[in-house]
């Protein structure tokens, strides 16, 4: 799904690479968290695996395509296969949350039916159903990330990158959203976050990746945050291992009317047209634990169970 081979990053007028012989493999349906301190090359990383930058060595290829042989005008096509979150929402200041989920859609030139269709689900699916007329100067910063995570799902990646998506939010805050991360994870779509939230990773026991100084130094699958490399404050964060009290999902009825797949075709980035939305990618229906989305702002519920992905999911692409 996503491979690094050998990839160094030094950006022009600086002699120390941002990211030095970096190789992984992050397979399909995957959550992964990418750690390490300021400066230790997260951000490149990504900015990698999006194209939005290119390696001064070594390849990467992400949904089996090499990016060095995307040309320039394939690259808007090849990032539709990718959603992005950031740290400071980038929402659209004048816009609703309906146009501004919306207009990402309508940039790719979906259809207004399609549109009228999808922007209210995904607003459902992120717990923002009653809010699709607000501003996002009427939202707290929970809400506005939930937001900004509906557009980058709304056209259904098959990844989502998220750049400390959590740095600007509250603790309980911030365990809401990582519930809607692992709902959208289990949903089949493969979770490539950088963090140095030290509580929400222990938390998670997903696969962390640790950076120091552009270099991999760890990569452990249910791993926890403790290093010696890199020193982290944690903060005070609640414990969720109670069992969720069973509630109608909103979730749940979304994922029904899509099958899961055993062999979904990686989507292209070609001219070729959409395919229709249903078919992409992969609804898988979460086989663990009752999942419970919190009420935007709120924190979240008073026990739950964190989702994780089905083995079924943890397929090479
Ligand atoms: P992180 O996201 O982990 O904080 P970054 O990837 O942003 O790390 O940065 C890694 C290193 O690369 C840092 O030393 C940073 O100063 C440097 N760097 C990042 N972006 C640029 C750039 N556009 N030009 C020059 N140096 C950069
Ligand atoms: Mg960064």
């Amino acid at each position: 799904m996503i491979r690094f081979d050998g990839v160094t990053k030094t950006y022009p007028g600086t002699t120390r690479p941002a990211l030095n012989g970096v190789s992984l493999e992050v397979l399909k349906g995957e959550f992964v968290f990418l750690v390490g301190a300021s400066g230790s090359g997260k951000s490149s990383f990504l900015r990698l695996v999006l194209k939005e930058d290119k390696p001064t060595k070594g390849k990467i290829f992400v949904l089996g395509q090499d990016l060095g042989q995307i040309s320039s005008g394939k690259v808007p096509y090849f990032r539709r296969s990718l959603g992005v979150v950031f740290q400071d929402f980038r929402l659209l200041p004048n816009k609703t949350v309906f146009d501004n989920v919306a207009f990402t859609l309508q940039v790719i030139g979906k259809s207004k039916g399609f549109i009228q269709e999808a922007v209210p689900d995904v607003l459902k699916l992120v717990g923002l159903g009653g809010k699709q007329n607000r501003y996002p100067h009427e939202l707290s910063g929970g809400e506005q990330q939930r937001v900004a995570i509906a557009r980058a799902v709304v056209n259904k990646p098959a990844i989502l990158l998220a750049d400390e998506p959590t740095g600007n939010l509250d603790p309980a805050t911030s365990a809401g959203i990582m519930t809607l991360l692992s709902t959208i994870n289990a949903n089949g779509t493969t979770v490539l976050m950088a963090t140095h939230d030290a509580g929400i990773v222990d938390q998670m026991k997903r696969r962390v990746i640790e950076l120091v100084g552009g270099q991999i130094v760890r990569d452990e699958h249910q791993g926890g945050y403790q290093t010696q490399a890199v020193p982290v404050a944690r903060s005070p964060r609640p414990t969720f291992d109670e069992v969720a009290t069973p509630a109608p999902d909103p979730v749940e009825e979304l994922l029904s009317p899509v099958e899961a797949t055993e062999t979904q075709p990686e989507p292209e980035a070609t001219d070729a047209p959409e395919p229709a939305p249903a078919s992409v990618p992969p609804v898988v229906k979460p086989t663990t634990s009752t999942t419970v989305i919190p009420e935007p702002g709120s924190g979240p519920p008073p026990g739950f169970v964190w989702p994780t992905a089905p083995d079924s999911l943890r397929k090479k692409s």
